[in-house]
């Protein structure tokens, strides 16, 4: 039975055990052969001057062997790496739905098995659990161990983005059954095929809760004229000319980044019916003008899919930055509400209806709307009401935090 190590301070290793361990180091941060500190070179002068620390083998004269000491300062900003796509625990995000067991991520990231308890006591979460250096060592109650759950940011991200139970149990209600599990593999196809996610069965069954839902018409009904609608857009204080209204409506079907929204082909225009609101969607920098259309509706109705009714607690399941973000690369999170959004225009809903999650004080609740497909003049128009410019001001208030200062070395 191999031994796993708990630090490497100046541990007696064989030349077959330390193999895994010199190729991790390289893969991770640099050779460490390299360097007298942390590998020193052995022969051994007579049978069983040292015994393997990990695989107990007894060294037999004139056998080379290591000996390995990597200090935790070195092994810090490797756990740190290793850290970075931790999202999540079971202490700041419960243990619904087991994603990772932390000794199994480890050695999905390249960890030798003698290494994981060690590194399982240099992991840290977000929310701040893990690794407490420099005293880690009096709180080893409080790092994780093999069996601790973990959850990617990624799947964090659709832990709050997307709901599946919520939405197997809307599901049920019309006779589909859509496990998470069904989810989880729906959104596999959604990142490498989507083209052929209307054909897979996970993706029918969605579209037809969808269908359904509409034919049983729980449809949200705004009307023309009813109320007005905002939609805003930073720009840099010292630049000159505010935003048109062309340029406040949608980015045209193709401009958007990199497709997010090809393979639904709709474009999406979000507003909220609070002029207040709109800082807070859009999240100005203290450099930041912020230009405001106001719209009325000019249709004579629109249909609308009204998310709270399948889950009231239900927040983010289209947002602002979804698609005013410029990075290229898909947010794999997106990807289910974008399908649902997209069955959603395809079954005759012409948006989406949400509450709005920013709880205020002095801000009355609000409402966003993500409308799909909407023409310029003919659905929503703004002539005659001038886009405002407003200057965001902000208040911080700082509020003194204890905080643990880790030495510093440099
Ligand atoms: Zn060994
Ligand atoms: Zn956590």
């Amino acid at each position: 039975m191999p031994k796993e190590l708990t630090d490497l301070e100046d541990h007696a290793v064989c030349m077959s055990c330390a193999e895994h361990i010199f190729k991790f180091f390289e893969a991770v941060w640099k050779p460490i052969t390299l360097y007298e500190r942390f590998v020193q070179n052995h022969t051994a002068s007579i049978a069983g001057e040292a015994c393997c620390a990990i695989c107990n083998h007894q060294m037999s004269k004139h056998e080379d062997f290591y000996r390995l000491s990597v200090e935790e300062q070195f092994l810090i900003p490797i756990a740190d790496k290793l850290s970075e796509d931790i999202g999540g625990c079971e202490h700041c995000n419960g243990n619904e739905d087991s994603y990772h067991q932390a000794g199994e991520y480890l050695s999905v990231n390249g960890v030798p098995d003698s290494l994981i308890p060690l590194f399982l006591s240099l992991l840290k979460c977000p929310c701040g659990f893990g690794r407490h250096h420099p005293d880690r060592k009096d709180s080893h109650s409080e790092v994780f161990t093999k069996y601790s759950v973990l959850y990617t940011k990624q799947e964090v991200d659709s832990l709050y983005r997307f709901d599946a139970k919520e939405f197997s149990e809307f599901a049920e209600q019309y006779g589909e059954k859509i496990t998470a599990e069904d989810l989880q593999d729906f959104r596999q196809i959604l990142r490498t095929n989507p083209t052929l996610a209307y054909h897979h069965c996970t993706g029918i069954a969605i579209y037809n809760v969808l269908k359904e839902h509409f034919d049983h018409g729980h449809v949200r009904i705004i009307s023309a004229g009813q109320m007005d609608l905002y939609r805003g857009r930073t720009r840099p204080t010292d630049s000159e000319t505010p935003y048109s209204i062309r340029d406040l409506w949608t980015a045209p079907t193709g401009k958007s980044s990199h497709g997010r929204y090809n393979f639904i082909g709709v474009p999406v225009l979000y507003l909220a019916d609070s002029v207040n609101a709109i800082p807070y969607e859009i999240n100005p920098a203290h450099d930041q003008l912020i230009d405001i259309a106001t719209f009325t509706i000019m249709r004579r109705e629109l249909r609308l899919f009204d998310l709270g009714e399948f889950d009231p607690e239900f927040q983010g399941f289209f947002s602002e930055s979804n698609m005013e973000t410029e990075q290229t690369r898909v947010k794999s999170a997106y990807l289910l509400p974008n399908y649902i959004g997209a069955c959603c225009s395809h079954i005759g809903y012409n948006g989406v209806v949400y509450a709005g999650v920013h709880d205020v004080e002095g801000l009355e609740p609000y409402t966003n709307y993500a409308l799909f497909d909407m023409d310029y003049e003919l659905d929503l128009s703004s002539t005659s009401r001038p886009v405002n410019t407003y200057q965001p001001i902000v208040n911080i208030t700082l509020k003194l935090q204890e905080q643990k200062r880790p030495e510093e070395h440099f």
